[in-house]
């Protein structure tokens, strides 16, 4: 016996057939055969493949006279009316993280051999040394999903390394030495490290299980951090600055003590009831970076499942929508704008298709596949979130290119970071001096920054 579906569903389930994904995550090779985000070569014909980031598209590719040179191959469906543009592959095709990513062949290889997500690498494990290799491949594969997203999203990704040097973003990939100090995952005016070794599954699953957290994982990590950065990018100093404290708390709150107070004490009992994790509660930038990251991943899960047909629409679960009263209070009127009712379309999609999905993996034995539960509270922060990526996204029309890396100049340019001061007594966190070695962002190699330098800037975990 199942009660009628609610109104709402009659208006929702359309918007979410007919929308395109943002992120497109399912190809097809000229040969008809489907082919996936990872690939190089199809496993059915034989054709190689390469991801062109800019149309969000893994194109078939045929050789030309210049053996550096591809050319893209007609396919039917998605893609078959775009030019038969010509690419080089990254420089990293050939290296222990094999990337299958493209550049156009414009581009001079000397002055960019590296594609949109690959530049972004200021340090790279050293592939020589113990597993390295096999964690740095986990790393890049995680961070092109990331990069892929956020180019799709429209958001600026430009390389801190190679593109600009003020405002852009890079990564050192580190690993600790076995008797040196430990690196520290974080943030810091531009800058994310990451320890790769929350690659190795052992690793990262005991530290899961001693944080008891629900959810870790590399994508993750990495969806977190960049969330530290687009908020000093996009946040910091804007308009969007006051709104966002009224509703993620006063981030001007001392981090170093009050990440002291959290580990000291957990987070409140009753966390669940206005943050999307414990973690959250630390500090409202760790709430802003958490609230991001959880955002990504349901717009990029979402994407996925829409670009493989799966839309959940399923008469067996029941559920409360969230409506128009969950993002403007009670006393908001029941008519909801058009973007009020994308959101929404976005928010109640994903909740059907997590509790479908939720028992396919039960099915299997396996962990949850969403195991978070959404107040109105955090709703009301993702669509925030969902609003700033929106407005903000190419660039504001203000001349920035569609691909979001160049022409924003608002904000206070500061280049300081977050604020000034270390913290954590100097934890070994934002060197490029430990386990890694430095790439070159085409124009040579980049010195990384001084210690002294690293640690007036303030670290954000
Ligand atoms: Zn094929
Ligand atoms: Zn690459
Ligand atoms: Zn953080």
């Amino acid at each position: 016996m199942t009660a009628p579906p609610p109104a709402y569903t009659r208006r929702l389930v359309p918007t979410l057939l007919t929308a395109t994904p943002t992120a497109r995550r399912a190809f097809r090779c000229r040969c008809g055969r489907p082919v996936f985000f990872r690939n190089d070569v199809c496993l059915a014909c034989g054709t190689p493949l390469g991801y062109d980031p800019e149309l969000v598209l893994l194109r078939p590719l045929a050789p030309t006279r210049d053996p550096q040179v591809l050319r893209a191959m007609r396919t039917r469906g998605v893609g078959a009316t775009l030019p038969l543009s010509t690419y080089r592959r990254c420089a990293n095709w050939t290296s222990a993280a094999p990337c299958n990513w493209l550049l156009p062949a414009n581009e001079p290889a000397m002055q960019q051999p590296f594609c949109r997500s690959c530049r972004l690498n200021r340090t790279v494990p050293d592939p020589a040394d113990r597993d390295n290799a096999a964690l740095w491949l986990k790393v890049e594969q995680a961070k092109r999903s990331l990069v892929s997203q956020l180019i799709a999203l429209k958001l600026p990704v430009a390389s801190r390394v190679s593109e600009d040097p003020e405002r852009g973003v890079m990564f050192d990939l580190l690993r600790s030495p076995v008797d040196g100090p430990r690196v520290t995952t974080g943030h810091a005016d531009g800058l994310i490290t990451l320890d790769i070794e929350e690659a190795d599954d052992v690793h990262r699953e005991t530290m899961r299980s001693r944080m008891d957290e629900p959810y870790r994982t590399l994508i993750g990590h990495l969806r977190h951090e960049i969330g530290h950065y687009y908020w000093q990018r996009l946040v910091q100093g804007s308009r969007w600055e006051a709104p966002c404290r009224a509703l993620f708390g006063d981030d001007r709150a001392d981090y170093a003590q009050a990440l002291q107070a959290h580990y000291a004490n957990g987070a409140p009992p009753d966390w669940k009831n206005a943050f999307v994790s414990a973690y959250a509660t630390a500090h409202p930038w760790e709430d802003w970076a958490e609230t991001w990251a959880h955002y990504l991943h349901m717009v990029d899960a979402l994407d996925t499942a829409r670009s493989f047909g799966l839309v959940a629409h399923h008469d067996e679960i029941q559920y409360e929508p969230f409506t128009a009263q969950a993002l403007h209070g009670d006393d908001a009127p029941a008519s909801s704008s058009a973007e009020d009712l994308g959101f929404l379309a976005i928010i109640n999609g994903w909740i059907e298709l997590t509790g479908a999905l939720n028992e396919v993996t039960r099915s299997m034995g396996e962990p949850d596949f969403y195991p978070f539960v959404l107040s109105r509270p955090a709703v009301r922060k993702l669509h925030f979130i969902h609003q700033l990526v929106r407005i903000e996204a190419g660039g504001r029309a203000r001349g920035g290119s569609p691909t979001g890396t160049g022409g924003v100049a608002d904000g206070d340019g500061s280049s300081t970071g977050a604020g000034g001061g270390a913290i954590g007594g100097g934890a070994g966190g934002v060197g490029g001096a430990v386990g890694g070695r430095p790439v070159s962002g085409g124009t040579g190699t980049v010195p990384p920054s001084s210690p002294a330098q690293q640690m007036a800037l303030r670290v954000i975990a």
